[in-house]
């Protein structure tokens, strides 16, 4: 029988003989006879300077438990059904090489398929030289940037591996991880976190390991044109040569916007969809440490401290989003004369600053109704900030309250420099008002949130603005039988985990 321990809750600095808080709680002289492992170990950190560790921890017996309002008998259903190999499957084919498209191509390899990948930006290492290259000379490469390439918009990312859903697909997407090179505590840990180093290392296994396989990789690769007939693809353009393939997986992410527009014209079915826009902020990370932890001396123990918060009451809702404790602020951007700003760091995460966005929500009723407002509206925004503060504008937060240029000189962690810049200008009135209000509400919360707080704009990026609609039973897209599409971009997920989770959950179903 399995049960799970919710709820166990230890002060940091009491030493962590979890074998012997177990038995303590459960009144249990000792574990022999039991199985037992850490699930989940969040932070608790509301009481200032009392930091507490919470387990949830995994006990597996044929022993009979005593009954404890934190002890959970659980279910343990056999999750994965026997997979039907099939090798005579011509190959599928994979756009897009971020992690809904590699975990796809994981789950189709599980069942004897060996797929190929197509992605319109270079492999890894080019890819590295070419984004170096762009923050440092501001050399923008279309095809091959933060957002596209082998590795995906995550591959220049904090490589944070959260997860709002615990399913058995998101575990199989963690001991997959593991399984490539990510550590055993991305198993238990809150908040787990690779950074753009252990994400890159991991990216390199899946593909090396993919190509093994006998699948195939195709970079420099990009779809621009797909023809239907009836209720199928029946071609489709890749550099200009024409394929037939006779399954065809969409993986572009959220940024892909030509893409977006050359499958509406070709006839699949997409809809519009509200996302976040605001801008970054950064604060020294000492004094993040100190307003999380209480006190920064806990920092050596739990590493640079992050942060949530919420002002549900501001506009649509206001909220942080995407924290990167001892992180970069970087130019993401995909498309020449714009700016889009995004968090990296490394697994060290030992930067002076730390930094997130603060997005409020927006929808038809700010950009209109068609399919492509909400993503035109994130470029116009994009080329605001590029026409008033190339490289990227900056406003302290103070200021942007106040609606004055900032004249102070600055210092932050950012790729590639920053310019003074009116940040309201990019957002209309009830945008900046909602962000506004939100900026005061973190402020209540974590006082000198906006003393101490410089703002880099913009975040446009937060998650897909259309969704490509899918068969709610089948998962293909709508009405066409033999067309998938899958992770951020398709509107079905959003992040690291979701967007892997998603890839690989299609990719059985496909597959099967
Ligand atoms: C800087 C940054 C930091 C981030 N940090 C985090 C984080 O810490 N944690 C987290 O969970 N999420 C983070 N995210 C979000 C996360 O990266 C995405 O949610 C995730 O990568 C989405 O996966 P995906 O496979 O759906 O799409 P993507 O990763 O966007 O991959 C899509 C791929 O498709 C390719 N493509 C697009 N169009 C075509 C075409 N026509 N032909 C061929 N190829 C095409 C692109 O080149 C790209 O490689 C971050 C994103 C960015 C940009």
């Amino acid at each position: 029988m399995k049960y799970l321990v919710k709820n166990l809750r230890i002060p940091v600095q009491r030493e962590q003989n979890l074998e012997s808080e177990i038995c303590r709680l459960l009144n249990l002289a000792s574990l022999s006879g039991i199985d037992w492992k850490v699930s989940r170990r969040a932070l608790d950190t509301r009481k200032r300077n009392q930091p507490v560790f919470v387990y949830t921890i995994e006990l597996v017996t044929t022993m009979a438990l005593p009954q404890h309002q934190d002890l959970v008998a659980v279910l343990d259903v056999a999750e994965n059904a026997t997979p039907r190999v099939n090798l005579n499957t011509p190959q599928p084919f994979i756009i897009g090489m971020g992690p809904a498209g590699l975990f796809c191509a994981l789950a189709m390899v599980q069942h004897g398929l060996k797929p190929w990948l197509f992605d319109r930006g270079e492999d890894l290492r080019a890819r590295a030289e070419t984004v170096t290259d762009f923050w440092k000379n501001g050399i923008l490469n279309p095809e091959s940037n933060v957002q596209f390439g082998e590795g995906g918009a995550g591959a220049f990312s904090d490589g944070k591996l959260t997860s709002r859903n615990n399913d058995s697909t998101v575990r199989q997407v963690f001991d997959i991880l593991i399984r490539f090179g990510a550590p055993e505590s991305i198993r238990w840990e809150a908040l787990p976190h690779l950074g753009t180093d252990g994400i890159r290392q991991v990216v390199s296994n899946i593909r090396d390991y993919l190509v093994s396989q006998g699948c195939r990789f195709f970079h420099n690769s990009s779809l621009t044109d797909l023809t239907l007939n009836g209720d199928k693809v029946s071609s489709i353009t890749i550099n200009h040569e024409k394929y037939n393939p006779k399954f065809l997986v969409l993986a572009p992410g959220n940024a892909a916007r030509d893409t977006f527009r050359m499958l509406a014209d070709s006839g699949v079915i997409l809809e519009p969809k509200p996302f976040s826009i605001g801008f970054r902020i950064s604060h020294p990370q000492d004094w993040i440490d100190a307003k999380v932890y209480g006190s920064k001396h806990w920092t050596e123990q739990l590493g640079p401290a992050s942060y949530r918060l919420t002002a549900p009451k501001a506009g649509k809702g206001t909220y942080t989003f995407c924290m990167c404790p001892g992180g970069y602020i970087i130019a993401a951007s995909s498309v020449p004369d714009s700016i889009v700003t995004n968090g990296m760091s490394y697994a060290s995460r030992d930067l002076a600053y730390g930094n997130c966005a603060v997005v409020t929500g927006v929808d038809a009723s700010v950009y209109g109704n068609k399919l492509f407002d909400g993503m035109d509206y994130q470029s116009s925004i994009e080329n605001k900030a590029f026409q008033s503060g190339y490289p990227a504008p900056y406003q302290l937060a103070a200021d942007y309250l106040q609606g004055v240029l900032s004249s102070t000189r600055i210092v932050t962690s950012l790729f590639p420099s920053a310019t003074p810049a009116l940040l309201q200008d990019f957002f209309p009135k009830a945008i900046n008002s909602a962000l506004q209000q939100g900026l005061k509400q973190f402020d209540s919360i974590m006082p000198g949130f906006i003393h101490q707080g410089l703002l880099i704009a913009p975040e446009t990026r937060t998650s897909s603005p259309v969704r490509i609609v899918r068969d709610k039973a089948n998962l293909n897209c709508l009405g066409i039988r033999n067309l998938y599409a899958i992770g951020e971009g398709a509107g079905y997920a959003g992040g690291i985990i979701s967007s892997s989770a998603d890839g690989f959950r299609v990719g059985t179903k496909f597959a099967l």
